[in-house]
């Protein structure tokens, strides 16, 4: 790490006292652990204390992951059996994400996170028992591997959102958008977190390295790698739909794990089942997850009810389960597509109408509960209804077009640019004061202004008038519409004071 880096990390962890500690049970737990010879009587009373905690464990040594041929049912028992080191880390494992639990933060959807990360503790196990690798610490390291994440979003919250912004906006992998913002990643805040909190070195230092197994020193490669496939199949049950990503681990894990085809699938389907019986005992709701193969049968039937043809699938069985699955993988993406196209307008790619005021439902209670403030812009192009007559309403659509091209490209990744209506445009600005917001539709004014459109062998410019508001609830609640309405008013004086101007109106 550089100094830089080591700096500003620093300066992230300094806050960390207002981080949730750990438990007090889990300190214990680590302490007892780091004793050369850990007694089991003294581990098991410790645990025995936390009649939850007691109750969780035996759920989970009584589970399908360990399928004992007896019933376990004393902390003691499950000490002998499961062995110390499991027991240490699966105790330490629900402490942990207890701890967190009891913290809960808003917007930030803790529920899926702790989802996303038993499901990667769970798929480490399968992985590592299918490759005799399995150790005590294979189920709590994944599960702690995106611990930087949840730190990185309680110490900066508003910063964290623009890496999930930047992540959506850009491509940039989660790494990528998280070094952009902070100068660092998750990677190292979740390693140097976990080793202040004393939790040992097996555990911590393969975090540092699970999305950088190329520069992972040779000791921690298998843990490492362990991790990455994990993940990947976490994100595939929990994350944003893609084949490739889904056709990615079908490769990976075949030429891992050693094992067919057919195995790979019914592999990928017994996380589900697990993780779901896992869940439980983390009191964490399933919601809908289910085997991956019944995921894609039901894109499927979806697909079939689109009345694509299925003549293809008449073919020899293998080829026909094969295509079966390509289908299905494209009818879930094209479900996540319609989800996209019904929030955006089809001829300027920006922001609907609909869209626009559900985010404003949304932010203007934001706003409110944190004192935070939020400006908006109202915009709308000069004389366009004379261009249209002048060139047609073709290329009329390519004015459009480009003027919100300017929109997209000029504002934040946490602004909004919505189409209001036809030659009419809106950009929500959340956490912008009434400076920010006149800057923000003066540059945007001046860009238009400058902006050369071919059309055909022609040459021509267009302006836009704007208004400009802010909501500040410190200063008198404000309602949607009368937040809009003042917008509206503004826009209303540009026009009538001259055009290719902006007005205010708080
Ligand atoms: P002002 O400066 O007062 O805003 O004048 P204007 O001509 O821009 O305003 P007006 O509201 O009278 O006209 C808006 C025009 O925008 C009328 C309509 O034909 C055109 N328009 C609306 N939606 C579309 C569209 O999707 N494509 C095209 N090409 N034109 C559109
Ligand atoms: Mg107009
Ligand atoms: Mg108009």
């Amino acid at each position: 790490m550089g100094t830089i880096k080591i700096d500003s990390l620093n300066a992230l962890l300094k806050g960390v006292a207002t981080l949730p500690s750990l438990p007090s049970i889990a300190l214990r737990i680590i302490q007892e652990i780091k004793k050369d010879k850990a007694s089991i009587t003294e581990l098991a009373n410790i645990i025995s204390f936390d009649p939850a905690l007691s109750a969780k464990i035996l759920r989970v040594a009584n589970s399908s992951f360990y399928a004992l041929p007896f019933k376990v049912d004393s902390i003691e028992r499950a000490v002998n059996v499961l062995g110390m080191e499991a027991l240490k880390n699966i105790a330490l494992s629900f402490a942990i994400v207890r701890g967190f639990k009891r913290n809960p933060v808003d917007e930030f959807d803790h529920e899926l996170f702790w989802k996303r990360s038993i499901t990667s503790a769970v798929s480490a196990e399968m992985i590592a028992l299918k490759l005799n690798m399995k150790r005590e610490d294979t189920f709590v390291t994944p599960l702690l591997m995106d611990v930087g994440v949840l730190v990185m979003y309680l110490m900066k919250p508003d910063d964290y959102l623009r890496v999930v912004n930047k992540k959506r906006a850009t491509k940039m992998s989660t790494c990528e958008a998280e070094i952009s913002v902070f100068g660092f990643d998750h990677q190292d805040v979740g390693s140097e977190i976990l080793k202040r909190w004393e939790i040992p070195e097996n555990i911590y230092m393969p975090i540092a390295y699970h999305h950088k197994g190329q520069d992972c020193p040779a000791n921690l490669k298998n843990m490492a790698d362990i991790l990455m496939l994990s993940d990947i199949i976490s994100s595939v049950y929990h994350g944003n739909k893609s084949s490739k990503k889904f056709y990615e681990l079908k490769r990976l894990l075949q030429e891992r794990l050693d094992i067919s085809e057919a195995e790979v699938s019914d592999f990928v389907d017994s996380v589900a089942d697990k993780t779901v019986e896992i869940l439980s005992s983390f009191e964490i709701d399933a919601g809908d997850m289910k085997p991956f193969s019944q995921i894609l049968q039901e894109a499927n039937e979806e697909l079939g009810k689109l009345n694509l043809s299925y003549e293809q699938l008449v073919m020899e069985l293998k080829q026909a389960k094969e295509m079966a699955e390509k289908l299905a993988v494209e009818a879930w993406e094209i479900k996540e597509k319609l989800r996209e196209v019904a929030i955006k307008d089809g001829l300027t790619n920006l922001y609907n109408h609909r869209h626009f005021q559900d985010i404003l439902d949304k932010e203007i209670p934001r706003v409110e509960r944190y004192s935070h403030v939020l400006s908006l812009i109202m915009i709308d192009i000069d004389y366009f209804k004379k261009f249209n007559d002048t060139y047609g309403h073709p290329q009329g659509d390519i004015v459009l077009r480009s003027v919100a091209d300017v929109f997209e490209k000029t504002i934040r990744t946490t602004d909004t640019a919505a189409r209001y209506g036809g030659e009419e445009f809106a950009v929500i600005l959340p956490e912008t004061d009434i400076k920010g917001a006149v800057i923000i539709a003066e540059k945007l004014r001046q860009i238009v202004e400058k902006l050369e459109l071919k059309l055909g062998d022609k040459i021509v410019n267009v302006t836009i008038s704007l208004g400009v508001t802010n909501y500040d609830p410190a200063r008198g609640r404000k309602t949607k519409a009368e937040i809009i309405d003042a917008a509206d008013k503004a826009l209303y004086n540009s026009k009538k004071t001259g055009r290719n101007k902006l007005s205010i109106v708080v």
